[in-house]
């Protein structure tokens, strides 16, 4: 447990969760990142290609990814790091869905699993069984234990009891919102390249940029940085704390994450709603917190609460990718 994986530079191996054993592969998943990598491609044509479709990846992802899957998905919903009238943490959970990464009552789940058996067989995306496992691997792998409703009354029952929570997982309605904010983004997209294009070729042109780049570039960048919290920041790194998991605080997922990446500092206080506990560990997502606070938006937003004893030293383990 703890010992070994602090002590030992021999990474442990982990054998598939029970419930993905002699699973097959999970279609919809795979299809869906075939698709979108596939689609995603077209990004490297010149025809596809504007500065201002670049721009709108690192917008989405910050709207999409951190304001609705790192604030929304993770610090509010799994782990209440703070406090917000319904409308906004609803409002949070739509962006949430807009990042493709299933429903909120799905995604809690697994990921309070995850904390609940963090790189132990049970773990649902440790990449101890093998890195792509960690990273994608298990999302397009059937596991049964996704597929019942015990998984989500046991680790999500507080989201359940919620309407707008049940309502949008049964059937996959999640889906609709999705779908919705894709059609906004569409018509948006087409009245700006309508407006500054002098040409309706231009207009077609321009509009299909900020399209591949700001819904299928952003929506595949955006699943990679967030599977790269759990691949390599469960693998690379270093360590502020001692905890009985293999996570790391990685800057590069923390970078572009906007803060999620400080994981081993996240694992060691799984409720605070800033990852970053050191002065240069930057959290983006925990300033937007913070500034949402400041105009009264959210409250009770909980600070960093580790005890000093659990750092991990002056020279803090230093985990390399030897297998
Ligand atoms: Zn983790
Ligand atoms: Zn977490």
């Amino acid at each position: 447990m703890a010992s070994s994986a602090e002590s030992m530079h021999v990474r442990r191996r982990l054998s598939l969760p029970e419930g993905a054993q002699g699973g097959r592969i999970f279609w919809p998943y795979l299809t869906y990142f075939l698709a979108f990598h596939l689609f995603a491609l077209a990004a490297l044509l010149p025809y596809f290609f504007s500065w201002t479709g670049v721009l709108l990846v690192f917008l989405g992802n910050y709207l999409f990814g951190s304001c609705g899957v790192n604030i929304g998905y993770h610090r509010l919903l799994t782990h209440g790091s703070f406090k917000c009238a319904k409308w906004l943490e609803h409002f949070f959970a739509i962006l949430g869905m807009c990042s493709l990464q299933d429903s909120p009552v799905r995604w809690v789940a697994i990921h309070r699993k995850h904390h609940q058996f963090s790189d132990e067989q049970p773990d649902p995306h440790s990449p101890l069984v093998n890195f792509f496992w960690g990273h994608m691997g298990w999302l397009i792998k059937e596991n049964r234990e996704f597929a019942t409703l015990d998984m989500v009354e046991k680790y999500a029952r507080d989201l359940v009891q919620d309407r707008f929570y049940r309502r949008t997982h049964a059937g996959n309605r999640w889906l609709l919102y999705w779908a919705g904010h894709v059609a906004i983004l569409s018509v948006l997209f087409a009245l700006v390249a309508w407006l500054v294009s002098p040409t309706t070729k231009e207009a077609i042109q321009f509009g299909l940029s900020l399209f591949v780049w700001g819904v299928i570039v952003r929506t595949v960048y955006v699943w990679h940085i967030t599977w790269a919290v759990n691949s390599a920041s469960h693998f690379w790194g270093y360590r502020n704390y001692v905890t009985n998991e293999d996570s790391t605080n990685n800057w590069v997922v923390a970078f572009l994450t906007n803060g999620e990446g400080w994981h081993n500092n996240h694992h060691a206080d799984q409720r605070s709603a800033s990852h970053g506990h050191r002065w240069w560990e930057i959290d983006l997502t925990h300033w937007t917190i913070k500034g949402l606070e400041a105009v009264g938006l959210v409250w009770d937003v909980l600070p960093p609460r580790v005890p000093k004893q659990r750092l991990a030293g002056p020279a803090s383990s230093e985990t390399s990718g030897a297998a």
